[in-house]
Formats: C-alpha cells, structure tokens, sequence
C-alpha cells in the first residue's frame, strides 16, 4: 500500500556496472535533476524542471544506482513532519497514522515502505535523521564539506548537507561512499574524507570505543525515549565500549540560534522565487512589486512564509546585532563544546529525536513545538559535525532512533559504532 512517499515516479538506469549497479535510489524533491520536475513541496516550483543533475545525482548514475523517483518533503525543507508540502503529507510506513517526520520524509518513508533500496536526504537542521529515526531505517548528515551541495536547492546554506538514507548502516556508508569528495562547482567541499571507505567501517567492532553522553541532550526526552536508548548504550557496553557523562552547557541556545540563522539565510536564499528569476509568472498588471507580491503570496506555504519573515526581521538594520550576531556567537560557543567533549571521547551518543512519531496533524498548529523536537539534531548542523541515526528498537511500537555524533570528517567512528547497534 503506498504511504504517497514520491511526489514524482520514473525511472532512470545509471551506467551499466558500478558499485551501486541494481540499486534503486529515490532522491529528495529538492535535489535538481535533469529533465524530471523538482518541486522543493512547493506550489512555487510545481512546474520547473531542471536542466541539470545535482553533483550527487551525477555520482549516483556513474556509480550504476538507477532513479526511481523524487520524494515528497516539507516544503523548501522547513518542517519536521512532511506535512508542510504543498502534495499533501506522506504517511509513516511503520503506524500510517503517523508522521514519517521531516523535511526529507519522503525519502525515508520510501525506505521503509520497500519502495527503494536508498534515498538521498537533505539535513539543515536534522531532516535525514529525525525522518530515519522516526521510519526506522539509518540515516547520514555528513560533516559540512564532505558532499557537494551543488544542484541542491538552498535553505540554509552554512547548514546543510545532502546525506544517504538506507535499511542499514552498511547501505547508507555504501551510497555515502558514491556522492563524497571534492566538487570544483561547491567551493565549500573539502579533500578530507574523499578516499575513506565507508562501507568497511561497518564492522560492528567497538571494543575499547569510548563514547561520551550529553547529559543535555537526555534532559528533555520523553521517558519511553530514553528508556530504549539506555538499552542501547548498555548493549555497547556489553561489546566493549566505555560509556561516561558529557556536557554540553551551549546547547540550551541551540535551538534558538538555529532557527534565527536558518530562518535569516532561508529570507535571502528564497529571494529568488519571484516569478522572474524562478517561480511562475504573475498575470498581474501592476508594478514589479505588487506582481512580485502575488507571486509569493500564491506561490509560498503559511510556514515559508513565516520563516521568510522572521528572516528579513533579523537580518534588517537595528535587529541584526540583537538576534543574527547573537545566534552566531551561540554557535561559536557550541562549536567549543563540541571540540572539548570530542577530547573525552570517540563518538558522542543522544537518542535522535526526544519524542516519538507525531500523529498527522498534532503539529501543525504549534510550530512552536516543532521547533523543539528539533532539539538534538540542530547542534550537530551549528557544529558541521558528522552524525548517523540508526535504529534502536521501539517505544509502544513506534521507532526510537539512536543519534551518534563524530568529530570533523569522523564518519568512519560514527559508522563503526552505529553498525554495532543494529
Ligand atoms: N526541522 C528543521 C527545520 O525546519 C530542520 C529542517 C531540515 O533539516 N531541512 O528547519
């Protein structure tokens, strides 16, 4: 039965033989493919088609992957639940009367559901792993550098990397392994990491592996949450690993500080769609403003909208230092958190998410607790940190996912741990 995870299906055969040959591979709606439609969930991009492949959908076909489709997702990526599309929302395929979560549900729905092998996400703020740990399957946000972003539609640009979702962690490493390395067209991707293999991390050793756990990242969590996860952290004991108390005292400011610089970059990256440069054209017959106007307002979702707003409120003369400055002093604190708690130990673990699986609807009247639920994977992006979510048994049935956190181009540790809690 479909959990309506693709906004579009087709199908696109890469090369004949590559490390992915036979894979099929669904792809974020908000990842520019050549000749098939990309909407970001957006009404604004209902019709555009590219007329090129993102760097990763290239990396994909030459590594033999076939396409399968493009997945549905909150719109321009500002959501946790899917449900911001402008197609309607994708259902969980675990309990269909849950969210899949967000923004790349579509991806890791299709997942979940059998309906692709892979999918690629895109992660601002955790939308590969909150939608992977709320689906059950493993997801990837790779550290800041390491995967092009080329072809990419931006949010968040100093926040975001496209990352694999897969059955398993060997299947994530695999897919991560055909998109990394240097891209000449993103002059943010480094040669670190390019080489490493990926997949051969996954190979569940983690005898002596010290893992550190941020006491600020259980505080909130429902208990049903943190009840798995400490079944989990003995369970990597009993493997061998060392587990100890972390913390991280800027993490309090995360949330805020994430979503004033996500919001800031979002009102000038979607400057853009204007019904000149991207967006249909208006049949207005007023001035360049008041046709501009139209189009945004017929083109943009209520929580686009909003975060364009509030973006341009914080980024205007008088504002800026009271919340943008602010937020990016936040960040610098957490970056020193992180460095310091990354010196104690190899990998850093939290649970994912710290609720369950949202029914359909429950949120969306409070985008205030959607931002919250945010709470445990937005530090990682402020840090450009690598991290996997990976599946860590249920809750009432539902899907509890497990967050590890590595250092700077650390994805092999991350790798490596998560493999052993499968
Ligand atoms: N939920 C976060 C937001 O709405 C993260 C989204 C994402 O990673 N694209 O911004």
């Amino acid at each position: 039965m479909s959990v309506d995870a693709f906004i579009t299906e087709t199908t696109i055969q890469g090369d004949d033989d590559g490390p992915l040959s036979g894979l099929t591979v669904a792809v974020k709606d908000n990842i520019s493919t050549e000749g098939v439609r990309t909407t970001c969930g957006s009404e604004m991009l209902a019709d555009y088609v590219p007329p090129y492949d993102a760097t990763v959908v290239e990396r994909l076909k030459a590594a033999g992957a076939t396409l399968v489709g493009k997945t549905n997702m909150d719109e321009f990526g500002m959501g946790t639940t899917t449900e911001t599309s402008a197609f309607g929302p994708t259902k969980n395929p675990v309990d269909e009367s849950r969210v899949p979560g967000g923004s790349s549900g579509g991806s890791a729905a299709a997942v979940a559901a059998g309906e692709a092998d892979a999918a690629l996400g895109s992660d601002t703020g955790g939308s590969v792993r909150c939608p992977a740990a709320f689906c059950g399957v493993v997801g990837i946000k790779p550290t800041y550098g390491l995967v092009s972003r080329y072809g990419l539609v931006a949010y968040a640009n100093s926040l975001e990397q496209i990352g694999p979702l897969a059955p398993t962690v060997e299947g994530a490493a695999e897919v991560l392994e055909a998109i990394a390395g240097p891209d000449e067209r993103d002059a943010t991707t480094r040669e670190a990491g390019a080489d490493a293999d990926y997949a051969s991390a996954a190979d569940g050793d983690v005898d002596g592996l010290s893992i550190g756990v941020p006491t600020e990242l259980i505080e909130g969590a429902d208990d049903r949450v943190v009840e798995q996860f400490r079944a989990s952290l003995d369970d990597l004991e009993a493997q061998g690993a060392e587990t100890h108390e972390v913390s991280l005292p800027s993490v309090e400011r995360a949330v805020q500080a994430y979503y004033v610089i996500a919001m800031s970059e979002a009102s000038s990256n979607l400057a853009r769609f204007d019904g000149v440069r991207y967006g249909p054209e208006s049949d207005v017959e007023g001035n360049w403003n008041e046709s501009f106007a139209q189009v945004r307002e017929d083109g943009f979702g209520d929580e686009v909208k909003r975060r364009v707003l509030l973006g341009t409120y914080a980024l205007s003369a008088g504002y800026h230092d009271r919340y943008y400055a602010k937020a990016q002093d936040a960040r610098a604190w957490l970056k020193r958190d992180f460095d310091e708690a990354l010196s104690e130990a190899d990998v850093l673990a939290s649970p994912t998410m710290p609720v369950l699986p949202f029914e359909l609807g429950e949120s969306l009247d409070d985008p205030l607790q959607m931002y919250l639920a945010d709470a445990n994977t937005v530090p990682v992006n402020l840090a450009n940190l690598p991290a996997i979510s990976v599946p860590a048994g249920r809750a009432d049935g539902l899907p509890v996912g497990l967050q590890l956190i590595g250092p700077t181009f650390g994805e092999r540790a991350i790798i490596r741990a998560a493999s052993a809690v499968e």
